[in-house]
């Protein structure tokens, strides 16, 4: 049974601020909710309170701020499209978010609770009784990794996928926590720890994304699923290249974090793909066995490259 808890919603991002610190050791952030909702009815999220940021006037701007555009944690997958400061310069976040599950959950979620989407295994979002007859794994207070039989590791996937475009494109986020407000580089919020996958400090919370302006990306978003119509992926992959020849690979999926490889238009593609596959850690913890999907990292990246002609 779902677990009750004080449900708040503050109007500002102070009031949200104060909630949090006043609830320090029980409470969760609460978006779209298409994530936290889940992970409560399989018992995999207990917080006693719930911080509703949906009323909060500053998570739902778009602006441009300096160099960069500044995309409010709070806006709409479905969203992004209505605003030509994201369509004309970052078309590829449009198809990262029209990636993300079905219409109807697009209508709720947020860019921010889609970067900070919980990791995934198929031996973890599961329902209670399921994780409680089969064991229950590291990443619920189990004494063992199900997938692997490690007692030490967790290496449930990263599973965003509008984050690996934004990786791809330089992304930074504003983000509030007990420090003040401060801008840090979106792939670095990522542990590559299954159990813990980010280093954000417990009362964090994210402002906006910021994305830097006229660096003329090009940029090709793939993704592997079993069903087109919603399923989380199995693989996703995006490559981008900018004004200055500099490409960006990164891969969602098959790491507990991003996978992010570096090269530029000289490099051998070849070399670049060889490194993707190497820094992925895969398991064999979802629908697509292990050895596939890193196979489909390569097929995915000499797609993209052809498309880019690179
Ligand atoms: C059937 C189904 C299919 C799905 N398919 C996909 C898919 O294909 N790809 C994919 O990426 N996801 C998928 N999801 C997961 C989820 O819907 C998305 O990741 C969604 O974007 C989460 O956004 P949200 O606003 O609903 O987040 P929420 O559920 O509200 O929150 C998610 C996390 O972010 C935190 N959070 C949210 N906003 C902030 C903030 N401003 N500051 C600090 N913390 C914050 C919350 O505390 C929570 O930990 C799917 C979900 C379902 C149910
Ligand atoms: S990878 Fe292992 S420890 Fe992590 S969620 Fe899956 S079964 Fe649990």
């Amino acid at each position: 049974m779902i677990k009750q808890a004080t449900y708040y919603k503050p109007l500002s991002l102070q009031e949200a601020w104060e909630t949090a610190r006043q609830h320090a050791q029980d409470f969760r952030f609460i978006a779209g909710g298409t994530d936290v909702m889940v992970n409560r009815f399989q018992g995999n999220e207990n917080s006693n309170c719930l911080i509703d940021l949906t009323a909060i006037a500053a998570l739902q701007e778009v602006k441009i701020k300096g160099a960069y555009v500044s995309i409010g944690a709070g806006v709409g997958l479905n969203d992004l499209k209505k605003h030509a400061l994201i369509t004309d310069e970052f078309p590829v976040l449009i198809e990262a978010a029209a990636a993300v599950g079905s219409p109807l959950i697009r209508n709720s979620a947020t860019i921010g609770g889609n970067v900070l989407c919980e990791n995934r295994c198929i031996f973890y979002n599961q329902s209670e009784w399921w994780r409680d007859a089969v064991g229950f794994c590291l990443k619920c207070e189990g004494n063992i990794c199900i997938a692997t039989g490690s007692k030490k590791h967790c290496y449930s996937e990263f599973v965003s996928d509008t984050a690996p475009a934004l990786i791809a494109m330089g992304a930074m986020i504003e983000l509030m926590d007990e420090e003040g407000i401060k801008l840090v580089k979106l792939e670095d919020i990522f542990t590559g720890d299954g159990i813990q996958p980010r280093n954000l400090q417990p009362l964090a919370l994210i402002i906006a994304i910021q994305l830097p302006l006229k660096q003329g990306f090009r940029a090709v978003f793939q993704k592997l699923r079993q069903r087109e119509s919603m399923d989380f992926t199995s693989l996703t992959a995006v490559v981008s290249i900018d004004v200055h020849e500099k490409i960006r690979i990164v891969l969602g999926g098959v790491d507990p974090k991003p996978v992010v490889v570096e090269g530029d238009t000289h490099a051998d593609k070849e070399e670049l793909i060889r490194q993707a596959i190497k820094k992925s850690r895969a398991i064999d913890n979802e629908m697509f066995s292990r050895t596939y999907r890193r196979e489909m990292i390569g097929v995915f990246l000499r797609r993209a490259f052809t498309q880019l002609a690179i």
